[in-house]
């Protein structure tokens, strides 16, 4: 059994250290992360300059690309054989509802799913690492689960952990993607040189949490699985659309 294991954090995150650590008694584990953190990079690609693959002392490989970058580089030619299973994260922060579009947690994993391997993307919902030791463990959970008793079909799992201590946290709730507000507006600021830039504000809160949702199942105190599909499709609205375009055929 063999997990390949990136993020989009960058290589030196400690939430990518002890997941690597912890999921080794399970299978042989290869880490491919980014360099730098590439947190929102979502699936972007470096198209336009060659990557360089490099070898850290702990034995984890890392790429001066994009959390894709690493996934894609690694299952096209740098690795020798195919992984069973691409693992993201642990990331730090939530990755729920909208957010799952622009996280490169996410992407790190889907980019294995695209590959035809089933993928799961781990993130806590804090921006301290003060609980991790709980969603370790709870990964090690999932993802032992899974090896033994895989999910059927193509497999994408969106995993987000509550920001609590392991004797707290209430189970495992499978989930349906929230969405949130629209983000806070952009932060204007001034360079020492005078130059008016913007930073992107934060993601907006919760607007559906309703039951079922992922946030709805981390305010409750439960790990959250929600599977996903990258098919955009709207498929409610194609036989609609079939009449919509049928003007522009005459
Ligand atoms: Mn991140």
């Amino acid at each position: 059994m063999h997990i390949l294991i990136s993020n989009d954090d960058g290589y030196t995150a400690p939430g990518l250290e002890a997941l690597v650590a912890s999921l080794r008694n399970l299978a042989e584990v290869t880490v491919v992360a980014p360099e730098i953190n590439h947190s929102g990079a979502s699936n972007s690609l470096t198209l336009t300059r060659p990557l360089a693959v490099r070898h850290a002392a702990n034995g984890f490989i890392y790429v001066n690309g994009t959390p894709s970058d690493c996934v894609h580089v690694a299952l096209t030619g740098l690795l020798d054989r195919r992984p069973d299973l691409v693992v993201s994260g642990i990331n730090n922060g939530a990755n729920m509802g909208d957010d799952t579009l622009y996280s490169g947690t996410v992407a790190a994993a889907s980019e294995g799913y695209l590959f035809g391997i089933p993928a799961i993307a781990f993130s806590l919902v804090s921006k301290s690492w003060s609980n991790l030791d709980a969603a370790v463990a709870q990964a090690h959970r999932l993802v032992a689960h899974q090896l033994a008793q895989p999910v059927t079909g193509p497999v994408l799992l969106n995993v987000n952990f509550p920001d609590l201590p392991a004797a707290q946290v209430k189970g495992v709730a499978a989930t349906r993607l929230g969405k949130r507000h629209p983000s806070q507006p952009v932060v204007r600021s001034a360079t020492p040189y005078g130059e008016t830039v913007y930073w992107i504000g934060p993601a907006g809160a919760a607007n559906d949490a309703s039951e079922g949702t992922d946030f709805d199942a981390i305010k409750r105190g439960f790990v959250s699985v929600t599977p996903l599909r990258l098919d955009l499709t709207q498929h409610a609205q194609l036989s609609q659309m079939t009449d919509w375009v049928r003007p522009l055929c005459e």
